[in-house]
């Protein structure tokens, strides 16, 4: 998988990647993160990429030209899709995730400031991706957040003992509680089932579990298991 990333700050998305498992699937080839700084296509001679906002208002426009013209110096793969990052885009779940894991290259646009001149929006037609419903100082933290779960999906990323099967959302539910070494701590037993080796009733225990904390955590995401699985 192939991500390049349009932004102001180059150094905030080469730096992150160069952590823990996405510094290991950089290093093994299973992804590749390339930043393009729109400030490097302005034409003036004082690399201006934003301005007032025509008819009046806070904040400062991103310009049209130099994010066009870096868009369009990327080299785009046949299986490519164009992300904008954005407060107005669909919001980022792990079905999308799932989808935008089958492209071959993510290209990704970071808005800062009051946003993108809308003209960007017209000429690139991005897919519009959002964090949720709250207003961040820039795009590069969501698009971080999207390499790191896209990422994940890749085979490669992710080894055999850190497999995403379980992970919450992978089977519509929340995963299970995790235990680890002491037995006890604080008065706090560990769960006697996990300890006797019993794998049928260890993964009972589990299913259990996790439909439990669904229920309590996100009835929403309960209330559409329970229909998938046609459970009353
Ligand atoms: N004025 C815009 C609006 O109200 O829709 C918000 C602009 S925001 C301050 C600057 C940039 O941060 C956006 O262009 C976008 O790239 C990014 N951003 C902010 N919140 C985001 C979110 N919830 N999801 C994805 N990107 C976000």
């Amino acid at each position: 998988m192939k991500f390049n990333v349009l932004t102001l700050f180059p150094e905030m998305i080469e730096d992150s990647c160069k952590y823990s498992i996405l510094k290991r699937a950089v290093d093994a080839g299973v992804i590749s993160v390339e930043t393009v700084n729109p400030r490097d296509f302005t034409l003036d001679k004082h690399k201006k990429v934003d301005d007032t906002p025509y008819g009046g208002g806070a904040g400062m426009v991103l310009m049209a030209q130099p994010y066009v013209d870096a868009y369009e110096s990327v080299e785009k793969l046949d299986n490519s899709i164009t992300v904008m990052l954005s407060p107005q885009g669909e919001p980022l779940n792990d079905k999308l995730v799932n989808e935008l894991s089958s492209y071959d290259q993510i290209i990704m646009l970071c808005g800062h400031y009051e946003g993108f001149d809308e003209r960007i929006r017209d000429i690139i037609s991005p897919k519009e991706i959002s964090l949720g419903d709250f207003v961040l100082t820039g795009g590069e933290l969501p698009s971080l957040c999207l390499i790191d779960a896209v990422s994940r999906k890749i085979e490669g990323t992710l080894g055999k003992i850190e497999s995403a099967d379980d992970d919450s959302f992978a089977n519509g539910l929340l995963e299970y509680p995790h235990y680890t070494k002491p037995r006890e701590y604080r008065g706090l037993k560990v769960p006697e089932v996990l300890l006797n080796g019993n794998h049928k009733e260890i993964n009972e225990f589990r299913a259990k579990k996790s439909i439990e904390r669904t229920k309590i955590k996100r009835p929403d995401l309960y209330k559409l298991w329970l229909e998938q699985n046609n459970n009353s």
